[in-house]
């Protein structure tokens, strides 16, 4: 996937949408733009789409459609801040990490679970824990974008589009937090389109319940925001084998779910 033509058809939103670059990372000897796209509103949603790079759907989704998410956004007077492709050299070479072999995800914050002992993600046996901190190291990447959105203050809303490059066949399922029920109008309008994971394991240790959902604080940016009071929360994943335009189906429907949720806010 070509990352020149990916930011040609970004920047060609200026008329939509307050199109900055948030910074800028050079691997493998190519220097890459980052991309942040604003639409004011009176609440906010953040979208972030791209930390694993062999997940093409949500950037793609977003370059292809942004013109309808901003509308959309628009009508119910919702702010956007969108980062479109987190992670462009892994998009760009179709790999999970970036072009030097380094996570950009779960790498927001830090977990003390016990005094001095820190951990990148709490685990179904840690019960408690003293205290959580915003991470200050990791990729470059995540440096870059957990640095911008720490800037502003917390959404209403955030929606955070992956990929599940592991399991078989047309399918999708969303690590989520806060109330199940904004939740499940989503999940059974994207059944239309993939077979929903319900109960069943999507990796070692993870089992998603009968709607689909699975909670773990895994340290990446939608724990963050959730550690932040941000009321809906959540990470969207379909398998790489659905088929693209299924994908961006089901993140379409995501998103405009969660341009409703940031409008509804948290005092309904
Ligand atoms: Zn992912």
């Amino acid at each position: 996937m070509n990352y020149e033509d990916y930011a040609r058809r970004i920047r060609s939103y200026t008329g939509l949408a307050e199109v900055n670059e948030y910074g800028r990372v050079v691997e493998g000897g190519v220097e890459y733009p980052l991309f942040r796209l604003i639409v004011p509103g009176s609440r906010w949603l953040v979208i972030t789409s791209g930390f694993h790079g062999e997940e093409p759907a949500g950037p793609l989704t977003l370059a292809e459609h942004f013109e309808e998410v901003a509308a959309y956004a628009r009508e119910r007077d919702v702010g956007l801040r969108v980062y479109p492709c987190i992670n462009p050299s892994g998009f760009e070479d179709g790999t999970r990490y970036n072009r030097g072999g380094e996570k950009p995800n779960n790498d927001f914050m830090r977990y003390e679970v016990a005094p001095g002992v820190w951990k990148g993600e709490l685990e179904p046996t840690d019960t408690s824990f003293l205290r959580w901190v915003l991470y200050d190291g990791g990729p470059k990447e995540t440096r870059a974008v957990r640095e911008d959105i720490a800037r502003y203050p917390a959404p209403s809303a955030a929606l955070d589009i992956h990929q599940d490059n592991y399991l078989p066949g047309a399918a999708t399922y969303a690590y989520t937090f806060g109330d199940k029920g904004a939740y499940r109008p989503l999940m059974e309008a994207a059944s239309a389109h993939a077979s929903v994971i319900r109960n069943d394991k999507v990796d070692e240790n993870h089992y998603t319940d009968a709607d689909g959902l699975i909670e773990y604080h895994d340290g990446s940016v939608t724990d963050y925001f959730t550690r932040l009071g941000v009321p809906y929360a959540a990470a969207l994943e379909t398998t790489t084998r659905t088929p693209l335009e299924a994908c961006h189906t089901i993140n379409r429907l995501w998103v405009r779910g969660f341009i409703d949720l940031a409008a509804r806010g948290s005092d309904s």
